[in-house]
């Protein structure tokens, strides 16, 4: 039995948080893990400036809603979950990603949940567990899947490296020669071709 693990933003989705920065023109939402290395500091200053330029769970949420899955994802997606159970492996949280998450019929996504208060303010963020993506494929795999995972970033080499199969997609040139025991691939029509490689059930395009 095999499963399909495939990260979300940069792969099916754009990044939320640079989308989101960029459409609400606040400068300090674009920082991610490469400029504030330690995650825990930088979901702080994220959610001080949302609260800072009073935005609301829900103003949040309609700006998302303007943001579109990444040209041929939808695509993509529906030839995958035609082929393979597919699991998005992803370290967003529920309440931002729903609004693209229905835009993709409702794939079955594992990720972190946030706190909101009476006041619909994001008040605090809940990791499910540390490391989930790593913990989820070895998981499946004791429940006897056999897992071809795809992914674009650093958060995703852990989870590469535990599934039978790891496939880096979009992934920038530092993470690709620096994990050169994952094939490498930019489109979605190469994704496929590399889904059907991985497999070991005869499939067609
Ligand atoms: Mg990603």
């Amino acid at each position: 039995m095999e499963l399909a693990c495939l990260d979300l933003e940069g792969v099916l989705i754009p990044e939320i948080w640079i989308d989101f920065a960029e459409r609400t023109g606040i400068e300090g939402l674009k920082a991610t893990t490469r400029d504030i290395p330690d995650y825990n500091v930088l979901m702080q200053q994220r959610l001080r400036l949302l609260d800072e330029n009073n935005l609301k769970l829900a103003d949040i949420q309609n700006v998302i809603a303007d943001m579109a899955p990444l040209e041929g994802a939808q695509e993509f997606l529906n030839w995958l979950r035609e082929r393979f159970q597919v699991i998005i492996l992803s370290d967003t949280f529920y309440e931002f990603s729903a609004p693209l998450m229905k835009q993709l019929d409702w794939p079955a996504l594992f990720c972190h949940k946030l706190e909101v208060d009476d006041q619909g303010r994001v008040s605090n963020y809940l990791l499910r567990q540390s490391n989930p993506k790593q913990k989820s494929v070895e998981a499946f795999q004791s429940l006897n899947f056999r897992v071809i995972a795809a992914g674009d970033s650093y958060n995703d080499t852990t989870m590469l490296g535990a599934a039978e199969v790891g496939i880096l997609f979009h992934a920038p040139k530092n993470v690709i020669d620096e994990f050169p025991q994952f094939e490498a691939v930019d489109t979605f029509l190469d994704l496929k071709r590399a889904f059907i490689a991985a497999s070991e059930r005869e499939l067609t395009l």
